[in-house]
């Protein structure tokens, strides 16, 4: 299986060549030349453990990699990290199975691809012969980060270095993140929003003149955001995973159709879910939920992206994104591989700030369906879930509940679906307190204790204490800053 960037510049690359790279030379994202399909079927794996599953399934896509190269990459990943033996569990709750894929370290669903990415780029420099030392450059809207700093944390061979927008990120994120230790680990916080992060650290990517300084020293960057393909593929394996537990649990039979519903931001989770659908996974709609950031709900409406707008603080931060990155790749997919198409859509969105995609592209839309929950909505329906079925829920995941209701109550569909459940309630507990009709608490982390009290919910091992520990990492510096703040970092 060989890799080309959806730009259609560069040259077609192995898995552990994309990895490294993380984002192709002429900016466009890795994508695989074809999907693969599922390399198994589905009855034989209704008995599987997740890390078989995740063997066969990244194994699909990363052809390169030996069996016992993703055989030890897969088991050091999902071990005892995470708190549950399933890594994923689906409950039901509601009208809906909730994938809970907050079981990692730092509670959030990036874990998932994160405590895998280090391992199978490690992998890749080895296999490639290259001696370099990989500089991980991250842009995070709260969870990346923290998920990326446990991931690399004293990985021999790589440094990480995180940004953070200053306003936009949780209280309980931050101090997740400027907690973090390890030698390797760097954080930053931006003055500015995610996608003034995310910008900076792509310009600082594409940057020449810093590659080259840093080349002097023996290091490389690559990226650790959801542009990088090591990160997109391992997501595919728990759509499977769900799929799998629903005919365990009787809720379908091996061949019926789910759909599945993802609360959106940079597009990466979602895409993830469609991959596992052109695998061949029984799959009917994809519900593409945001919140008061809508650019993606317009675009599934209208085929125009448009990003000239206002741009909204919500109690979702993990989704207060207005360049949804990975959508390029979906584009991609559903225009046939047509990469200058691709490049004209992505200078209008540089120039213009909008693009409106072609017909062959709109026509691929239909399998998608786009929602979005205001603040209120969000909150509400946290409150009604909790007081309804006594189950727990985060904002971004009431965010995909929200518009999965909205979906029923439009459509009428009443396929079985599975909400990716993306964050532990307890990452954003003042939003989650307050919902459920909690009093108010001095700070975040009095929040988080108030929640225990009340609900019994078990607090997740990384986010207890955390404002006893000790903070490491101070800086906060303009987004302009961040080429110097690297060279200064690694190029001494
Ligand atoms: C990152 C994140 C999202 C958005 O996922 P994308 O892959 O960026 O679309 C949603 N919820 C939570 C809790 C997140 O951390």
């Amino acid at each position: 299986m060989l890799f080309r960037s959806t730009r259609g510049d560069s040259d077609e690359l192995r898995a552990a060549q994309a990895i490294i790279r993380g984002i192709a030379p002429d900016r466009g994202l890795y994508v695989p030349e074809e999907i693969p399909e599922m390399p198994f079927s589905l009855k034989d794996m209704e008995e599987a453990s997740y890390q078989e599953l995740a063997k066969k399934v990244i194994g699909a896509f990363f052809t390169d990699y030996t069996e016992e190269k993703l055989d030890s990459c897969v088991t050091g990943a999902y071990d005892e990290k995470f708190d549950t033996e399933e890594i994923a569990p689906l409950v039901k709750a509601g009208d809906a199975w909730f994938l809970e894929l907050y079981h990692g370290k730092t509670a959030a669903f990036k874990d998932m691809a994160l405590s895998i990415l280090p391992r199978l780029l490690t992998a890749a420099v080895k296999k490639e012969h290259d001696d370099d030392k990989i500089c991980i450059l991250t842009a995070t809207s709260g969870d990346t980060g923290k998920a990326a700093l446990e991931g690399f944390a004293d990985v021999p061979g790589t440094e990480i270095t995180v940004f953070y927008p200053d306003s936009g990120v949780s209280e309980v994120q931050e101090r997740q993140m400027v907690t973090q230790t390890g030698a390797n680990t760097h954080v930053f916080a931006i003055r500015g929003n995610f996608d003034d992060a995310q910008t900076g650290v792509k310009n600082t990517f594409q940057d020449e003149a810093v590659a080259a300084e840093l080349k002097k020293h023996g290091i490389r960057f690559s990226s650790a955001n959801s542009i990088n393909i090591g990160r997109l593929v391992p997501q595919v394996v728990y759509y499977i995973w769900a799929y799998l537990q629903m005919v365990r649990q009787g809720a379908i039979k091996n061949g019926d159709k789910i759909n599945i519903v993802v609360p959106t931001g940079n597009f990466g989770n979602i895409l993830a879910a469609y991959y596992a659908k052109q695998m061949g996974l029984p799959v009917s709609m994809l519900v593409c939920a945001s919140n008061k950031n809508k650019v993606l709900t317009d675009f599934f409406r209208t085929g125009v992206y448009d990003m000239d707008r206002e741009f909204y603080l919500t109690n979702s931060p993990s989704m207060d994104i207005l360049i949804s990155s990975n959508l390029e790749r979906l584009l991609w997919h559903l225009s046939g591989g047509d990469s200058e198409d691709i490049k004209t859509l992505m200078a209008d969105l540089d120039g213009a700030r909008r693009y409106e995609v072609s017909d062959r592209i709109k026509a691929g839309l239909g399998q998608f369906y786009g929602g979005f929950a205001d603040v209120e909505a969000t909150n509400k329906t946290i409150g009604d879930m909790y007081r309804e079925n006594g189950y727990l829920i985060d904002t971004h995941t009431a965010v995909g509940y929200k518009v999965y209701e909205d979906y029923r109550k439009e459509t009428g569909d009443e396929t079985p679906a599975v909400i990716a459940s993306t964050a532990s309630p307890y990452k954003f507990a003042a939003s989650v307190a307050r919902s459920i009709g909690l009093d108010e608490q001095p700070d975040g982390f009095a929040y988080i204790r108030e929640v225990a009290e009340k609900t019994g919910v078990k607090v997740p091992e990384g986010l207890r204490d955390l404002d006893k520990k000790e903070i490491r990492h101070t800086g906060v510096i303009d987004t302009d800053e961040i080429k110097t703040t690297v060279l200064e970092l690694f190029a001494k």
